[in-house]
Formats: structure tokens, C-alpha cells, sequence
């Protein structure tokens, strides 16, 4: 991600063994496996000003609200970020949260009751959870060299590709097209 000025901010996704090699270098010498890592379109890597690392890791709230307060986006769910997809989940809450809220204003209820803020955890928990699973299990069959599990995962992939419905059930769902969509992401008005 570019900064101000010359400044960027890069992240590296390794296998944890890596990245406590990575950490234990020199500023110098990170600079130079970062040089090596990445490819020449990052452009010329002067110093390594500062780094820190945190583990990926898939986080679910039990409880997306309580009284008077909410959760949304990644304070609620962490995805593995495999296919891109925690910004459209967080998009989608924020858009059934202002479904719901618009919706209990109009009907005179208090916003902040738990009744009411509990029909967007309804709305949201369940989706997030299936987005969550399908993530998961792409990263455990793509990540996996074993000759069966490599087999029918390009099976599977082969007979996606052919079978045009299913094909565009998969794009759709990863464009957040799919499934039990808040009004906004229809292009529906809720005001
Ligand atoms: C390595 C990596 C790669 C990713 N790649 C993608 C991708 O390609 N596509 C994609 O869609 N998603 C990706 N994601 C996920 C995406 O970054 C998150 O889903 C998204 O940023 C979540 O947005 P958010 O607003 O919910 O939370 P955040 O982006 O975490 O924003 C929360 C903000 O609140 C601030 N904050 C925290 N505590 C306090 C406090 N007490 N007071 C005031 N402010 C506070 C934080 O500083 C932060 O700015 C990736 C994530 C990771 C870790």
C-alpha cells in the first residue's frame, strides 16, 4: 500500500516457520529477502524503516450485538483472505444494519433494543458463517498436495469450468451477489 512521500507499506504472508526466521533478520537484511521475494514492479526498496508481524487467524463473534451495541465488519468476523472477500462481508453488514435500523426508526421502536438489533445479527451471522466455511475449506483443498485431494480438486474445478450455472453460482457468490442480500446490495431503496 502506498503512503506519503516515498513511503509504502508492505505485507508478506508466509508459513509461520518463515516469518520468525523473517523476524529474527537485521532491517539490511530484510530489505534484501524482500528484494528477492517480491517481484521488480514494487519498485526499489531503500529501508526497511520499522516491521511487525500477527497471525491470520478466523475469529467469529458469538454474539454480533447486545443492548445498544453492535458489531460489524472485522470486529465481528476475520476471514482467511484467501479470496478478498472481508471487505464485501463488512459492506454487507453495514448495509443490513441500515436496513434494520431505517426499518425500526420508521416503526417508532427504540434502535438501540436488543430485539431489534438482534435482526441483523440474524441477517448477517449465518451468511458470514457460510462465507467464512467455503474459504476455509478452498484454502485446505488448494493448499494440499496430496494426489487424491489434487485430483478431484481439478475434477471439480474442471467440471465448474464446463458447467456454465455452476460456474456462474461460484462468481456470483464471490461478488456478493448471492444468498439472502440486504436491500442496498440490491440496489433496492430503504428510505
Ligand atoms: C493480510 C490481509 C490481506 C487482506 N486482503 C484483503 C483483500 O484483498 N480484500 C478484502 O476485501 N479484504 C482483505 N483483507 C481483509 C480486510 O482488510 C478487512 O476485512 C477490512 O479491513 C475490515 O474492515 P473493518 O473496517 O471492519 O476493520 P479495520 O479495517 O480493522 O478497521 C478498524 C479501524 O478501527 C481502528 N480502531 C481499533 N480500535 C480502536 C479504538 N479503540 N478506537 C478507535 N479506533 C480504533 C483501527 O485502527 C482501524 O483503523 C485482508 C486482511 C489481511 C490481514
Amino acid at each position: 500500500m502506498p503512503l506519503t512521500g516515498n513511503y509504502g507499506s508492505i505485507v508478506w504472508y508466509n508459513s509461520p516457520d518463515e516469518v520468525n526466521r523473517l523476524k529474527a533478520l537485521s532491517h539490511e537484511a530484510l530489505r534484501d529477502e524482500l528484494v528477492a521475494a517480491f517481484p521488480d514492479c514494487l519498485g526499489k526498496v531503500n529501508k526497511v524503516l520499522g516491521f511487525a508481524s500477527f497471525p491470520l487467524k478466523r475469529q467469529h463473534a458469538q454474539d454480533y450485538v447486545k443492548p445498544g451495541v453492535v458489531l460489524v465488519g472485522d470486529a465481528a468476523h476475520m476471514i482467511n483472505p484467501l479470496a478478498g472477500q472481508g471487505v464485501n462481508i463488512g459492506l454487507l453488514d453495514a448495509a443490513a444494519l441500515g436496513e434494520v435500523l431505517i426499518d425500526a426508526a420508521k416503526k417508532g421502536l427504540e434502535i438501540g433494543d436488543l430485539a431489534v438489533l438482534k435482526r441483523y445479527e440474524k441477517l448477517r451471522r449465518n451468511e458470514n458463517l457460510k462465507m467464512m466455511t467455503v474459504m476455509d475449506i478452498f484454502y485446505r483443498v488448494f493448499s494440499n498436495e496430496v494426489l487424491p485431494v489434487k485430483f478431484i480438486r481439478n475434477l471439480g474445478l474442471g467440471l465448474a469450468e464446463r458447467i456454465l450455472p455452476a460456474k456462474n453460482k461460484v462468481m456470483r457468490s464471490a461478488m456478493g451477489l448471492e444468498g439472502n442480500l440486504p436491500k442496498l446490495a440490491k440496489g433496492e431503496r430503504i428510505v
